[in-house]
């Protein structure tokens, strides 16, 4: 089976708009991905016909809001192969999923001279949850440093590890640069020593298969509106046996067992983790995303986005005065770039009115850009519904805005 990209170009309506009378070119996927109309039907169909607070309630609309809630769970951990569902948390994302983790092991686990290991690639929503965390647990933050090519330096990573290290977390993918991270390997290195692993899915589980199990990371997070699912969904996966010990990270109603004035017990996995009224339609739009991508099968997907990555490397490298930021031996669908002394707000400002949508600035990683002493990039990123003509448009445009700004 291939893509058959036409198709599915017509699945989503956004693609088909114009932006300055111009055909919208969109590659910011990386930001956000566009939703296909499975999903947003899902959305209507939710609170058209379903729409009920779940678990408790003995009405017909509760009950099915629940099964199919429950049934989203079971999706979700059979699409990254978790062993249990209950290792499954739905969260707001990614950024909520990391923040649980730092909250919660931070409380239970980190003390005063631990230190915690990042690396040098991260995105803010891996750093600062756990300068948070440290700076409550009065323990420290331990970077690994990247090489020119932004490629985390294992054997410095090796360097930072001692009995003080209580958790690493690390991106699989870079949002800013592409890296495709060994977290594989590193996870193996760490376990060696008995530390637990987090990494941060967030830009991977639209682009490749995950197996959460044979990777044997300890906690995974992502988003769904990153792959093609709403807004306000996310995924905190985590081994049960760190998810039993871990204490809650909100209060309030669906995680608790029995609550007095004296004493509260917890609910049981997942629930301990799930304050709250969920939020049941985009989980089920999460769902319908996963049955949407699975459909067109995640290796087809992660190699018609390999072919658009080294399609656009190739022609835009062919434009003088273009430089790539982040050159790693394995990249995904993200490529960083500078334009000779063009600003890329400038360069990005231009691209826009040719009705194409790329990200400009330090993408939530601003060590990445001190690392290379820029402001930032221009950052092309791709999904499944990208073009190799779009590729084109892009490059087309990133001449008509160099010859302007020159
Ligand atoms: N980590 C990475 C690598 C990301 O790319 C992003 C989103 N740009 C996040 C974390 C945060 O995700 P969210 O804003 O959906 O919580």
């Amino acid at each position: 089976m291939t893509i058959d990209i036409n198709h599915i170009r017509e699945d989503f309506p956004a693609l088909h708009q114009l932006v300055y009378k111009r055909p919208l070119v969109y590659l910011d996927n990386a930001a956000t991905t566009q939703k296909p109309k499975v999903v947003i039907e899902t959305l209507v169909e939710y609170y058209s016909k379903q729409n009920a607070n779940i678990h408790r309630g003995v009405h017909y609309l509760s009950q099915q809001a629940t099964v199919a809630y429950e049934d989203a769970r079971c999706l979700v951990q059979s699409f990254i192969h978790a062993a249990h569902s209950r290792e499954i948390i739905f969260t707001r994302g990614t950024t909520e999923s990391i923040n649980l983790i730092a909250s919660s092991f931070g409380k239970k686990f980190i003390k005063p001279g631990d230190e915690i290991i990042i690396s040098a690639l991260e995105h803010h929503s891996n750093i600062v949850p756990w300068q948070i965390a440290c700076e409550d647990r009065q323990a420290i933050l331990r970077v690994i440093p990247i090489n020119e090519n932004g490629e985390i330096i294992t054997e410095e990573f090796e360097k930072l590890l001692n009995e003080k290290t209580k958790l690493i977390a690390i991106a699989h993918i870079s949002n800013s640069l592409g890296t495709v991270n060994p977290v594989k390997e590193f996870i193996e290195i760490a376990h060696k020593r008995n530390i637990p692993v987090l990494i941060d899915g967030a830009q991977a589980v639209p682009h490749q298969g995950i197996d959460v199990q044979e990777m044997d990371c300890d906690f995974y997070c992502f988003s769904g509106h990153k792959m093609y699912a709403p807004m306000g969904v996310g995924i905190l996966y985590g081994k049960e046996k760190w998810l039993e010990e871990l204490p809650p990270y909100q209060g309030g109603g669906e995680m608790i067992k029995e609550v007095t004035f004296e004493k509260t017990t917890y609910n049981e996995l997942p629930y301990k983790f799930e304050a709250g009224t969920p939020n049941v339609g985009d989980v089920l739009g999460l769902a319908s995303a996963i049955k949407y991508i699975a459909g067109h099968g995640m290796e087809n997907i992660h190699q018609y986005e390999s072919s658009l990555l080294d399609y656009a490397t190739k022609k835009l490298l062919e434009i003088q005065g273009l430089r790539i930021i982040g050159n790693a031996g394995i990249k995904a669908g993200v490529i960083s770039f500078l334009v000779g002394k063009i600003h890329p707000y400038d360069l990005g400002t231009i691209l826009d009115k040719l009705g194409i949508a790329v990200r400009t600035g330090h993408h939530c990683a601003q060590p990445v850009m001190d690392r290379y002493d820029i402001p930032g990039t221009v950052r092309a990123s791709f999904a499944m519904y990208n073009t190799m003509e779009e590729i084109d448009v892009l490059v087309e445009g990133v001449k008509k805005a160099k010859a302007m700004l020159e």
